[in-house]
Parts: structure tokens; C-alpha cells; sequence
């Protein structure tokens, strides 16, 4: 879609060693991908490496930190505030990922609180919403990722700067990718319910991007369904065809 810049996301989760992560800007560094007018990437490491990784990497490649805070910070140990990641001068965070909402409990009244907050501060945020298989087979997709939305519109006025990451929970890490047509549907699902419940100009222009087991060999196809806007990728950001993941926006 012209309008709508394509974008793809690298969450390497919680893993990496400080070589493996210099090792892996390496070969982004080195990639021939088309330029930052065409295609928006951001890589998001462990917390502890994002200086590191912000340093060495290719001015035209951006990173986002994997979480933060759900308010100013101050006595909550062992969290990470939204303002230390704009003093760091990190530009975007990934807010609501599955093993987040699944492993600690995160709530999508929890996770809306916490976009609000860090686009208070200045920060752009990759919002992960998905169903589980269960939800899938149940036939409440629809349902459960349009509540998921409505939590984070109920909160927030301006999405210029959301990107919206339809991940289902059962093809994260799985190797079990949805299909083009089941990923195109449930966006278009998407941009409806934004159209209709926050607004047509933020339904045309927020980008709604898939993740869950896209891969270099799958991603063409994926990225030519028009409301497909690019690709939260987890495993294969780790890896070489994380390029091809990102050439697929051409
Ligand atoms: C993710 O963690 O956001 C993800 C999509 O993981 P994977 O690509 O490994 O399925």
C-alpha cells in the first residue's frame, strides 16, 4: 500500500550474548535493502544490549526496546521507564507481546495504560494483539482482537504513532505462519473496527503489520496482501534471512 510505509520489526525476545548481538548488526550493516523511504526497519534487543546495538547500527535501521514501564518511573524494581528509554534516545518500544500477556498476566487494560504512557513521553510503540487457538477455533478472533483495540483506543487520541501487530498466539514460534488470506482477513477486520470506532483517517494510514513464524521464504506472499503494512518477526530476526524478510517489502 502506497500510503502506508511498510515496516518490519526484529524482536530478538531474550536472547543474545553481547558477541552474538555485535555478530548479528554485522550483517545488517552490511545488507543491501531498499532505503528507509521504502521500507522502516527496527530491531529490538534485550534491554541490556540497546545501547550497544544503537551504537553500531546502520543510521537508516532503528531500535525499539521490548518493553517499559506503565508510568514515570521510580521505586519499581527491576522495571525499565519509558523516560530512560527517551534519554537513551531509543525511538520505539514493543508493548502488549503475547509471552508478556501470557507468561506475567499483562492485562489489555495494563498494556493500554502502558501505550498511552510511553506515547506521552515521546515514544513510538509497535502494540501486539493476537488470539490463542483456542480463541481461533472457538470463532472469536474478531471478537478477542477488536477488545484487544478497544482497550488501547479507549486510552490513547493520537496513533500517528502505533503500529499495530496482529500476532495470533498460536503461530508465534511455532512455525505454524497464518496463511496470506487468514492474516489479510483479520486485518481488514481490523481497519474496519478502527474505521468505525476511532476514525477513517487512522483506519487509512495506521500501519497493521503481521508476526508469527514469518520467515524469509514465506514473507512475499504475506507482504502482497494490501492490508498486510510489514512484519513483527521474532525468531528469523535473529537470523541472515531476516534481510530477505525485509526485501520482501519490494
Ligand atoms: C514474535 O515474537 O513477535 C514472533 C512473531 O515470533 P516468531 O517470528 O518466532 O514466531
Amino acid at each position: 500500500n502506497m500510503a502506508r510505509k511498510f515496516f518490519v520489526g526484529g524482536n530478538w525476545k531474550c536472547n543474545g550474548t553481547v558477541d552474538e548481538v555485535k555478530k548479528i548488526v554485522t550483517t545488517l550493516n552490511e545488507a543491501q535493502v531498499p532505503g528507509e523511504d521504502v521500507v522502516e526497519v527496527v530491531v529490538s534487543p534485550p534491554f541490556v544490549f540497546l545501547p550497544t546495538v544503537k551504537g553500531l547500527l546502520r543510521p537508516d535501521f532503528h531500535v525499539a526496546a521490548q518493553n517499559c514501564w506503565v508510568r514515570k518511573g521510580g521505586a519499581f524494581t527491576g522495571e525499565v521507564s519509558a523516560e530512560m528509554l527517551v534519554n537513551l534516545g531509543i525511538p520505539w518500544v514493543i508493548l502488549g507481546h503475547s509471552e508478556r500477556r501470557q507468561l506475567l498476566n499483562e492485562s489489555s487494560e495494563f498494556v493500554a495504560d502502558k501505550v498511552a504512557y510511553a506515547l506521552s513521553q515521546g515514544l513510538k510503540v509497535i502494540a501486539c494483539i493476537g488470539e490463542t487457538l483456542e480463541q481461533r477455533e472457538a470463532g472469536i478472533t474478531k471478537d478477542v482482537v477488536s477488545e484487544q483495540t478497544k482497550a488501547i483506543a479507549a486510552k490513547i487520541s493520537n496513533w500517528d504513532n502505533v503500529v499495530l501487530a496482529y500476532e495470533p498466539v498460536w503461530a508465534i514460534g511455532t512455525g505454524k505462519v497464518a496463511t496470506p488470506a487468514q492474516a489479510q482477513e483479520v486485518h481488514v477486520d481490523l481497519r474496519k473496527w478502527i474505521h468505525d470506532n476511532v476514525s477513517p483517517n487512522v483506519a487509512a494510514s495506521v500501519r497493521i503489520i503481521y508476526g508469527g513464524s514469518v520467515n524469509g521464504g514465506n514473507s512475499k506472499e504475506l507482504a502482497g496482501q494490501p492490508d498486510v503494512d510489514g512484519f513483527l518477526v521474532g525468531g528469523a530476526s535473529l537470523k541472515p534471512e531476516f534481510i530477505d524478510i525485509i526485501n520482501a517489502a519490494t
